[in-house]
């Protein structure tokens, strides 16, 4: 078993019998659950939709490679700058460079999971640069030292009285301050950090290749400001993050605030396609695309496993997932939480470390069902745990216990050999792991060739 793996089970052992983290997450999850259908009813035939918006994934993910030449193309035509990085090394040390060059002190950083991946902020503390996050949630997050809990809400597993708590431990408020005043006391420190800060950077919900630019999605105004402030502002995003058109935002602006928040339209949609352009009054004097790999053409080159780059990140699959609702986002212990996690990050990050995670789903397909892009997510996962056997990942105990079971259930008479309550003892007895958390198998009493006979004497 991969050290991954091991603390994966120890960290969602303790969560799965952690009652009031539960309480926090089913609360939360209700009000969003709440909220979907009446997000949905904007949509004449919101299966339609989903389907459109699967195909046009598909074409965009079909023609990646001439979609990104195109964006490059119109948007540096416009005076902006494109960085392909390989890898997160290679994202970090543009970034770094970039900083070093702009004499850089403070950076302003609204919510992405993409930097997350390539933890950013971990980098730029090294390198003494105050990276500060400007969402609130994340803000939270950053503040407790913890990774974001969920790709849309990064604080979900808190509650108000924790974040209040929180902020009178790091910032010596009152602890028994509003939600309302809590927000207040993080504006008015953030809103200094935009001023002060000589490099924003941001994510992309969308790069656009028609017209050579990124669409922002917030609901509270902070990407505008971390990309507007600072003189310079960097965009880093997964390649696969491309949509052919502008007018492709007309169904994926709504598709992803109704399954992101349950939202009609997120507050604030942002296109951003170049550095500010002479007469224009506001906007950055330089700004940098980076377009990450990270491992996400290995995904492409998968037949099977190329849908998983369909992903809009709304967070539904992990909002209806079950092993979710118990777990939590942190015991996954990766970048990415929920069943699309569990299907890109072995793919990422390695079959032999994240394997486990393709393995822990009851395959409900409730992913699959919710999703806003029809990922047939509990095949993919299906189709990991298929490339983990293939690669040879599973233990020794395992590949021989399947081998007697196959032996076996493909031979009658050993099939019929001992009685019911005999079996029970066996297999009891030798499966303790898999009865740690479960009753006792109960076989038949009879076998089937008896109960067969009996049937048709
Ligand atoms: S896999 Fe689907 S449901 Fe899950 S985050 Fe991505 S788009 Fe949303």
């Amino acid at each position: 078993m991969s050290a991954t793996s091991e603390i994966f089970l120890d960290k969602s052992t303790i969560k799965a019998t952690d009652l009031e983290h539960r309480r926090k997450i089913n609360f939360n999850i209700g009000r969003y659950n709440a909220a979907v259908p009446k997000g949905k009813e904007q949509f004449s035939d919101v299966h339609l939709a989903r389907e459109r918006a699967k195909n046009i994934k598909w074409r965009a993910i079909e023609t990646l490679d001439q979609q990104l030449e195109e964006f490059e193309k119109v948007f540096t035509q416009r005076g902006g700058k494109v960085v392909w990085a390989e890898n997160a090394e290679e994202a970090i040390a543009e970034i770094v460079k970039i900083c070093e060059a702009k004499n850089c002190k403070t950076l302003v950083k609204s919510k992405s999971m993409v930097t997350e991946e390539i933890h950013l902020n971990k980098a730029m503390e090294e390198h003494g640069i105050e990276s500060i996050e400007t969402d609130l949630g994340e803000y939270i997050q950053q503040l407790d030292g913890e990774a974001p809990y969920h790709i849309v809400t990064p604080a979900m597993h808190k509650s108000k009285e924790d974040v209040a708590n929180l902020f009178a431990r790091k910032l010596g408020t009152d602890p028994a301050l509003t939600p309302t005043e809590l927000t207040l006391v993080a504006r008015n420190i953030l809103r200094k950090k935009y001023v002060q800060a000589e490099v924003g950077v941001t994510g992309a919900n969308f790069i656009i290749s028609d017209i050579g630019g990124v669409a922002v999605t917030e609901n509270e105004g902070n990407a505008r400001l971390s990309c507007a402030f600072p003189k310079t502002h960097i965009v880093v995003v997964g390649i696969e993050k491309m949509i052919p058109s502008i007018t492709d935002l007309a169904l994926f602006w709504p598709l992803l605030s109704t399954f992101g928040t349950g939202q009609k339209i997120t507050c604030y949609n942002s296109i951003i396609s170049g550095p500010r352009q002479p007469g224009e009054t506001d906007g950055p004097e330089e700004m940098i695309v980076i377009l990450l790999d990270n491992g996400r053409t290995k995904i492409l080159d998968n037949p099977v496993q190329r849908e998983s780059l369909y992903c809009i990140r709304c967070g539904a699959c992990l909002n209806a997932c079950p092993i979710y609702n118990n777990i939590g986002g942190h015991a996954y212990g990766a970048t990415y939480s929920g069943p699309i996690g569990s299907v890109i990050t072995p793919n990422l990050q390695g079959m032999e470390d994240f394997k486990h995670l393709s393995f822990a789903s009851s395959l409900c397909g409730n992913c699959t069902e919710v999703c806003a892009v029809k990922i047939n997510l509990h095949e993919l996962l299906l189709d990991n745990r298929k490339a983990s056997v293939d690669e040879g990942l599973t233990g020794f105990t395992e590949r021989t216990a399947w081998k007697l079971w196959k032996l076996a259930s493909l031979n009658r008479k050993m099939m019929n050999l001992g009685s019911g309550a005999f079996k029970n003892k066996m297999v009891n007895g030798i499966f303790t792991d898999w009865k740690k958390n479960r009753a006792d198998l109960h076989f038949s009493q009879k076998t089937f060739n008896q109960m067969w006979k009996e049937r048709f004497k």
